[in-house]
């Protein structure tokens, strides 16, 4: 089986679509995972929830999901994040809604694990950047593989069989034999790495291969459209920085 891995695209539709139009020239995939945050940030939630839909499953929601359905208290994010949830909990189709409501936390699907944050208490939303963090991560995943989001940044964790944790930034990471991993593809819809461009992730599970990769998309036009509903400018310029 080969999987797009997909993950944080915030309403970015000129990002996602840009996405899935580079998918045309891979080889077919089976299926497409998407690891939560479709809301949040960008000016396009309903055209982003309708793509996701049609093409995503399984799918965990992410924070940015859960303040918009009322579930994460919005004192947790700070006031852009926090003005862009209440902006998109007024503006999403009820339809999105009722479907992010029978969406789990945690997903299991050909031998690996989907969670937004960390798989260690999925809903208190952890950021894992620090070695403990991944420690955490791996004493309370389940299976040998675990995909999470969250962070915007891609990187792969990979824990030897004597529970050493190295992170590896390369492009392409064959997975090992009695290695576990846990794997984040980067943001679809607000990169946080220094670099503009989308990020997503294919894995091969019959090769046993991860591959992020990257997609220049029409920033300027994701940018004019958050300003043009009229979202804090600062949602708008971070897209240009990767930040
Ligand atoms: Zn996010």
């Amino acid at each position: 089986m080969r999987w797009v891995i997909l993950s944080d695209v915030h309403g970015n539709l000129q990002a996602l679509e840009s996405v899935l139009e580079r998918l045309k020239k891979e080889d077919p995939v089976d299926g497409y995972a998407f690891l939560g945050d479709a809301l949040g940030y960008g000016a396009d939630p309903n055209p982003c929830m309708e793509i996701l839909r049609e093409v995503c499953g399984p799918w965990v929601l992410g924070n940015h999901d859960h303040g918009v359905l009322g579930l994460t208290d919005l004192s947790y994010f700070n006031l852009e994040a926090r003005e862009a949830i209440q902006w998109c909990a007024s503006n999403l189709d009820f339809s999105h809604r009722i479907f992010l409501e029978s969406q789990p936390l945690v997903a299991k699907r050909d031998g690996f694990q989907l969670v937004h944050a960390s798989p260690r208490c999925p809903e208190e939303w952890d950021y894992l950047f620090t070695y403990r963090d991944a420690q955490e991560a791996f004493e309370a995943m389940e299976g040998e593989i675990c995909f999470v989001g969250h962070s915007h940044i891609p990187l792969v964790l990979q824990q030897d069989p004597e529970g050493n944790i190295l992170a590896l930034r390369q492009e392409e990471v064959e997975l090992l034999p009695d290695h576990r991993y846990v794997i984040n593809p980067g943001s679809i819809g607000q990169p946080r790495d220094g670099d503009c461009r989308a990020s997503f992730g294919i894995y091969d599970a019959e090769r046993r291969i991860f591959r992020t990769l990257r997609v220049t998309y029409d920033v300027s036009e994701a940018a004019r459209r958050i300003l043009k509903v009229g979202l804090p400018s600062s949602l708008a310029h971070r897209l240009f920085w990767g930040s």
